[in-house]
């Protein structure tokens, strides 16, 4: 361990979110210099061929992370997660015009909501109902089922895929799980994610579609939502997000270089284990989510009163764990432990919670 790792605070930010210390180094070390050229990556022309080839090194890495079969098709779009809360229905329901939703959440409901001006909408299953399968899809046309794998907020994932009592086009906002262990991509028509947590710099969005769903977008699609267009010019349909890009792709390498998802999968699973258990030894703080769909990235606990909470959190800031606040819409607390989140992370999170506690408590 480096002096500078024992310096480091941690961040338990849910988004944007802690970022891979070497990737920040060499982001660092190469800002005014890439490669001996003289010049930064951001400010070279997307079409140099510096450019060209952190896209096509991006597109590759990420292409042996997930395993990604030919036949998928990898877009970087701007306008994070939410914006595609709008390009998947305008390019993917256009059929039926008809989509089904599982909602889990704040952002199973935000992206439904968005869904709603482009098409019509029924919920399959709600709350934790949705874990109980298989889900009926009530025989209707639809054009895709949508659901969201782990809620940010409310701290619930899927442990596996849902399962449905007919075969459905399933579209997947893995925002704040993608990269976190390895995804079976041919049970998916198409998955997004906002970069921000384990990919990069906020604001880009990155897109996995199957190739024969491309075509399919109403007239009306904002040229640069037509997942067609941004395709036919290489993902420069106009100048993409380049320094978010040369980012998502050192964050690629560094996760090739740590062992591939696999790896992260494990790494995860632990630091995961590692914050739930100390929650549930616990006499002082508490997490109500079932254990069948608890989150390994977002894990929300609660103290007893809202008072212990301000202290808690003023104290884990003096420790340097910082924004361990929860979502202001659901308050308590909030620790992401995405990727770069190193286990010594949680554990020094977890020892500042034992001591709390005995000096609360005791
Ligand atoms: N979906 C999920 C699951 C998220 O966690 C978030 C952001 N926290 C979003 C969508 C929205 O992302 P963005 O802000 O990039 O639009």
């Amino acid at each position: 361990m480096t002096a500078d790792d024992l310096n480091r605070v941690y961040n338990f930010c849910s988004g944007p979110a802690a970022m891979p210390r070497p990737v920040m180094q060499r982001v660092q070390r190469e800002l005014t210099d890439y490669q001996g050229s003289g010049l930064s990556i951001m400010e070279v022309s997307h079409r140099s061929e510096f450019f060209l080839q952190v896209l096509e090194q991006a597109e590759q890495h990420l292409r042996t992370l997930l395993d990604l079969p030919e036949h998928y098709r990898i877009l970087f779009m701007q306008g994070g997660a939410s914006l595609q809360f709008s390009a998947v229905p305008l390019n993917l329901a256009q059929r039926h015009k008809h989509i089904g939703f599982i909602d889990t959440g704040y952002w199973s409901k935000a992206a439904q909501r968005e869904a709603l001006r482009y098409a019509k909408v029924t919920c399959l299953a709600s709350g934790f109902d949705a874990f109980r399968q298989p889900i009926s899809t009530q025989n209707l046309p639809l054009d895709y089922v949508h659901y969201t794998p782990n809620e940010t907020i409310d701290g619930i994932e899927f442990h596996s895929i849902p399962e449905f009592d007919r075969d459905v086009l399933l579209v997947a906002d893995m925002s704040s799980c993608i990269l976190s262990e390895p995804i079976p991509i041919e049970r998916f028509g198409l998955v997004y994610a906002g970069a921000q947590k384990n990919i990069g710099p906020a604001g880009l969005g990155v897109v996995i579609v199957r190739e024969d769903l491309l075509g399919l977008a109403a007239e009306v699609t904002p040229r640069l939502l037509n997942y067609s267009t941004v395709l036919e010019h290489n993902n420069m349909a106009n100048t993409p997000p380049t320094f978010a890009i040369y980012v998502a792709q050192l964050v690629f390498e560094w996760l090739l270089e740590q062992g591939g998802l696999l790896e992260m999968a494990h790494r995860n699973k632990c630091k995961a284990e590692l914050l739930y258990s100390a929650i549930d030894q616990s006499a002082i703080f508490t997490n109500n989510i079932p254990q069948f769909c608890r989150s390994r990235m977002n894990v929300p606990f609660q103290l007893p009163s809202e008072a212990v909470t301000r202290q808690f959190l003023s104290l884990a800031e003096q420790r340097g764990l910082h924004h361990l606040q929860g979502h202001r819409s659901a308050g308590g607390i909030r620790a992401s432990i995405y990727n770069a989140m190193p286990e010594r992370g949680v554990q020094a999170l977890v020892d500042f919670m034992r001591e709390f506690e005995r000096q609360h408590v005791g």
